[in-house]
């Protein structure tokens, strides 16, 4: 199988092509196009020259697209998902009850939510003003690796519903489900030049895409050294930049407990652990700590280890040899740093059923728990992005919430007490773009979604995509 760039509504080849493997087994799943200057260039063209067109269109009309567009990605989402398990190793059970139809849903959402974009007035005894919200033009849309056919609609969909045209660039380790969307989008019905993909490497095309004179806005989803590097390269543009995580997820002596292990569990190890709000510094109160650790560790002793395609798997494949390598390093350091290894590790641990015989040369590491970790510690301040935890002891809430903010980063967080007043003053105290109280990761499309810190800037989500997808006009009317 080629998989070839989408310009102006046709497939476009380039002379050099990479190949994409299939992390469980190591296949070669197809030969992509490597694109660079040239085609970003003419992508940016064919977005250009569409936007008038496309923008001028009624509300009502680019909805009626759209939501056909999401209608299509509901009706084939058990093929995404396996494509999209194919080419990245997350499980089956993730991609297709979870993150293939929220695809579709952030199409439907955005579709709904076009045709009610309206102004505000401001009148003052000698002035009328009022606010126009324009379309921005060409946005150039760059998705990572982990879940990126969910990752890519969601910047998509309100880029296209609010009248934009863009150039979506997936990670060159996993393009495939990219190449499905553009061919629904030609059965949907969005015109040529509105929606273009470009394949390739960072540096090659992400890098001139990021810099493109004609680019107006970037909706960049990836890691904190990436996003500061187009930061300084792209110029004025407007940004919305979400960036990686190492979530404090802090469970105070009063929480229900048996439902913390469950969140905190599902937090660190589903989607494999390559999860930007993965609750990856697990901060336990003393008093309960130890218990707790032997628990968790329990817990994660039990988890299935397996064929991503496989409906019982809850940990695939990393998503290349590479990332499994930085993984492994971090699990090596460690018990060098002083914490203690309660299960998982380098080594077949001996309690994990064995793989199954055509998955045995995927990229795969096991549920690995720390215990004893001093939140100044690597492990515990660097973002492994694998299903590694840290077990942080802490002694009273403001020591709790010292650690929690003791990071570079500030995406995602969790809280778990059954005292109303400490939920609320500690999810006000850390330092994140997100808190969740009692609970797990739970997405309402209408929230703001990113982080502060070094995980990112701006919003995305409900009225929170205006910020990068629409441009604000003040009109004052003189009375
Ligand atoms: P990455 O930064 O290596 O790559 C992300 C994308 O940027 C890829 O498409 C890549 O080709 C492209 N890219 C690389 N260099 C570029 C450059 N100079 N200019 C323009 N584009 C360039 O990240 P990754 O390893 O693919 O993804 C994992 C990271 O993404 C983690 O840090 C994770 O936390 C983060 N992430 C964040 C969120 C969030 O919403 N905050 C969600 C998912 C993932």
């Amino acid at each position: 199988m080629t998989i070839q760039h989408l310009i102006n509504g046709k497939a476009v080849d380039s002379a050099a092509r990479f190949e994409t493997l299939n992390p469980a087994t190591q296949a070669v799943l197809a030969e992509v196009a490597a694109g660079g200057e040239a085609e970003v260039n003419a992508a940016v063209q064919a977005a250009k020259d569409a936007f008038p067109a496309w923008a001028g269109r009624p509300a009502t009309e680019r909805a009626a697209i759209v939501r056909r567009l999401g209608e299509l990605i509901a009706k084939h989402v058990p093929e995404i998902a396996r494509t999209e398990t194919d080419d990245t190793g997350q499980t089956i059970s993730q991609t297709g009850k979870q993150l293939v139809p929220r695809a579709a849903d952030n199409f439907s959402y955005f579709a709904e939510m076009c045709v009610r974009v309206d102004g505000h007035t401001y009148p003052t005894p000698t002035h009328l003003n009022y606010t126009l919200f324009h379309p921005v033009g060409v946005c150039a849309l760059i998705s990572p690796w982990n879940v990126p056919f969910m990752t890519a609609t969601w910047k998509v969909a309100p880029c296209l519903a609010f009248g934009n045209t863009a150039v979506l660039k997936m990670s060159e380790l996993s393009p495939l489900t990219a190449a499905r969307l553009g061919e629904l989008a030609l059965e949907a019905g969005v015109p040529a030049g509105v929606l273009n993909i470009v394949h390739g490497f960072g540096k090659d095309a992400g890098e001139p895409l990021c810099a493109h004179p004609d680019v107006r806005a970037i909706s960049f989803t990836g890691s904190t050294a990436t996003g500061n590097r187009i930061v300084k390269t792209a110029g004025l543009k407007k940004f919305s930049m979400e960036l990686g995580g190492k979530s404090p997820f802090v469970i105070f002596d009063d929480a229900d407990l048996d439902r913390a292990l469950d969140a905190a569990v599902f937090m660190i190890f589903s989607n494999n652990g390559e999860r930007c709000t993965a609750g990856s510094r697990i901060l336990v109160q003393q008093s309960i700590y130890a218990d707790f650790a032997q628990k968790f560790a329990e817990r994660a002793k039990k988890i299935v280890v397996g064929d991503p395609q496989d409906e019982k798997t809850i940990i695939g494949p990393m998503i290349s040899p590479a990332h499994l390598a930085k993984v492994r390093s971090y699990i090596e350091l460690g018990p060098k740093e002083g914490a203690t290894l309660l299960c998982g590790g380098l080594d077949r641990p001996g309690y994990a059923p064995e793989l199954p015989v055509h998955v045995r040369r995927g990229n795969y590491v096991w549920p690995t728990v720390f215990a004893d970790v001093d939140n100044r510690m690597k492990i515990a301040q660097d973002e492994i992005f694998g299903p590694v935890a840290c077990l942080i002891p802490f002694k009273d809430e403001a020591h709790a919430i010292a650690l929690a903010n003791d990071i570079a980063y500030g995406l995602s967080s969790y809280v778990w007490t059954e005292n109303i007043g400490r939920a609320h003053r500690v999810a006000a105290a850390i330092e994140a773009g997100m808190c969740f109280v009692n609970s797990q990761n739970v997405r309402d499309l209408r929230q703001p979604f990113g982080g502060t810190k070094a995980s990112g800037t701006g919003r995305e989500g409900g009225t929170w995509s205006y910020e990068v997808f629409l441009e604000p006009k003040n009109v004052a009317v003189s009375l």
